[in-house]
């Protein structure tokens, strides 16, 4: 075990839900996606077998509910493969250390993201002044210390291939955070989007409640480099995805999947990036 295996010195408590909480979607027979508080988690694996894989980590303190729904999919003591994580922000590493501690399993990302996963790197602070709602201005006490995960932290390999993940790819959709990626199956067009995009306002604390439903950019008081972003949004939705996870929100399928994401590229300026903040160039047009 690793002995520099740990949290951020900011790691704490996040009191901040939503009705999905505690629920789980059967997405595809082996996609299963899974709300902690504010966040999914994603199972990849088909429930009968050992085999599976588990995407991002949820909000700091619920490693004991991830375990217990991975335990509850797979079977007593089952463990996954891997760790993959679409990103470091902390509601998508929230347990990742309790449950590297409890599995002893690798965890892998982007290169570009390992300076915010081996404690070397702490995110930009939350912009408290985007437009946006409740859920912008209490973004100051968001974590944005590193975890260190010392020798269990893995760049993804460089060819696009998804470790213990054959059928899937793993894409590059910076912007949120620069090594920040999303998964993708050719055989079903299924989609782990990560918070590429979101399909609800997570900004507003009302929608993040009520969990409706709709298209979204990355959420903003995170997002530092929306010209990328822009780029990552039309790279996933020129894959034309049939079904699509995201970190936020519900899962999203079939036409409102295609229409949206349509929709997202080509109105991105108005849906997804703000009017204002810290992080948007003013003068701009
Ligand atoms: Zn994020
Ligand atoms: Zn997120």
């Amino acid at each position: 075990m690793d002995p520099q295996l740990s949290n951020g010195e900011d790691y704490k408590y996040i009191m901040a839900t939503s009705i999905g909480s505690g629920k789980g979607i059967e997405v595809l027979p082996d996609l299963y996606c899974h709300t902690i508080q504010i966040v999914n988690i994603v199972l990849v694996g088909h429930p009968n077998s050992r085999d599976f894989v588990l995407i991002d980590t949820g909000m700091p303190y619920s490693a004991e509910k991830i375990l217990a729904v991975v335990e509850e999919r797979f079977g007593v003591d089952s463990r996954p493969k891997a760790i993959i994580l679409t990103h470091g922000h902390f509601d998508h590493v929230g347990a990742v250390i309790e449950l590297v501690k409890h599995w002893d399993v690798p965890v892998y990302a982007h290169e570009l993201e390992l300076p915010f996963l081996t404690g070397v790197s702490s995110y930009p602070d939350p912009d408290t002044s985007v437009e946006g709602g409740m859920i912008a201005k209490m973004s100051s006490i968001f974590p944005t210390d590193p975890v260190q995960l010392g020798s269990h932290i893995k760049s993804l390999p460089s060819d696009g291939s998804v470790p213990f993940l054959p059928e899937f790819t793993w894409i590059h959709t910076p912007g949120h955070s620069p090594g920040h990626v999303s998964l993708f199956r050719q055989k079903d067009r299924a989609l782990i989007a990560g918070d590429a995009f979101v399909t609800v306002k997570q900004e507003y604390l009302y929608k993040v409640l009520t969990q409706e439903q709709e298209i979204s950019g990355p959420p903003r008081y995170l997002t530092t480099d929306w010209d990328a972003a822009l780029e990552s949004v039309i790279k996933l939705e020129a894959l034309q995805p049939t079904v699509a996870i995201t970190g936020h929100g519900l899962p999203m399928e079939k036409e409102l999947l295609a229409n949206s994401l349509k929709k997202l590229v080509d109105d991105f300026e108005r849906i997804a990036v703000p009017d204002y903040g810290e992080f948007v160039d003013q003068d701009s047009d």
